[in-house]
């Protein structure tokens, strides 16, 4: 359980955050909606332990985030790969620290098959596509095998197309490793499609700092049918 409390940030004398609460249960997958400069990344960022909040508590499993930690995975609104590495020297880049050289090749492998990008391991980021380095990023994020998976508007870069298949592809991932999921949108088409909640982050109109205004529960189990089979 993600369990974040009375959160908030302030960047000097202006509150971003200011009182968010929220908590997430093990293998749900929360989408965090807000207008640009809601906090929506700030939010991400300290539960991620990237950022210090300024006042409340993250914990996970009942243990406070405090710095970066090897349980939980950003996934970055670009995809921010090493331009002089391959693709999976990329991926590999997000192993957990300490993991064995042929475990973490297997590793590596297996989500390059998962994310279709098999056939380019050894490419560098310059030589694929906006929509592969989105995949490379999302593979290298779950090359942690996560217990918490933060994603950034991981698909904020694609194509209408590409970004359903991107959809799809992450729900076939969580089927198979179940993870806690905060992802963070614009789209409240993908909020609807991809998660169990819905947040939305805001500003109460006699206050500066972002809470949590409303969570929606999408109605249906998941993955949820639209069709998108024809597609393909
Ligand atoms: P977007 O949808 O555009 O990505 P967001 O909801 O992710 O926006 P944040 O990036 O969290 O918004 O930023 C929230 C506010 O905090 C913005 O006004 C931003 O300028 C400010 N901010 C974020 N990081 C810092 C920082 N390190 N120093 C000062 N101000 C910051
Ligand atoms: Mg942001």
């Amino acid at each position: 359980t993600v369990r974040v409390t009375g959160l908030g940030r302030a960047f000097g004398d202006r509150p971003v955050l200011d009182g968010v609460d929220l908590e997430v249960a093990p293998g749900e997958i929360v989408a965090i909606l807000g207008a640009s400069g809601s906090g929506k990344s700030t939010l991400l960022r300290i539960v991620g332990g990237l950022d210090a909040p300024t006042a409340g508590t993250v914990t996970i499993d009942d243990h406070e985030v405090a710095g970066i930690d090897d349980r939980v995975a950003i996934g970055f609104q670009e995809p921010r790969l090493l331009p002089w590495r391959t693709v999976a020297d990329n991926v590999a880049y997000g192993l957990p620290a300490g993991i064995a050289k042929d475990a973490g090749r297997a590793r590596v492998a297996a989500l390059l098959e998962l994310v279709g990008l098999a056939d380019f391991a050894g490419h560098r980021p310059r030589a694929i596509s906006g929509g592969m380095a989105q995949r490379t990023s999302l593979a290298r994020a779950l090359a942690r095998d996560p217990g918490v998976l933060l994603l950034d508007e991981p698909f904020g870069a694609l194509d209408a197309l590409t970004r359903m298949r991107m959809q799809d592809l992450l729900l076939g991932v969580l089927d198979t490793a179940p993870t806690t999921v905060l992802l963070v949108t614009h789209d409240v088409e993908e909020a609807l499609q991809v998660a169990d909640r819905v947040v939305l982050l805001g500003s109460d109109p006699d206050r500066a700092g972002a809470r949590i205004q409303q969570i929606v529960t999408v109605p249906g189990e998941r993955p949820r049918d639209r069709g998108s089979a024809e597609l393909a």
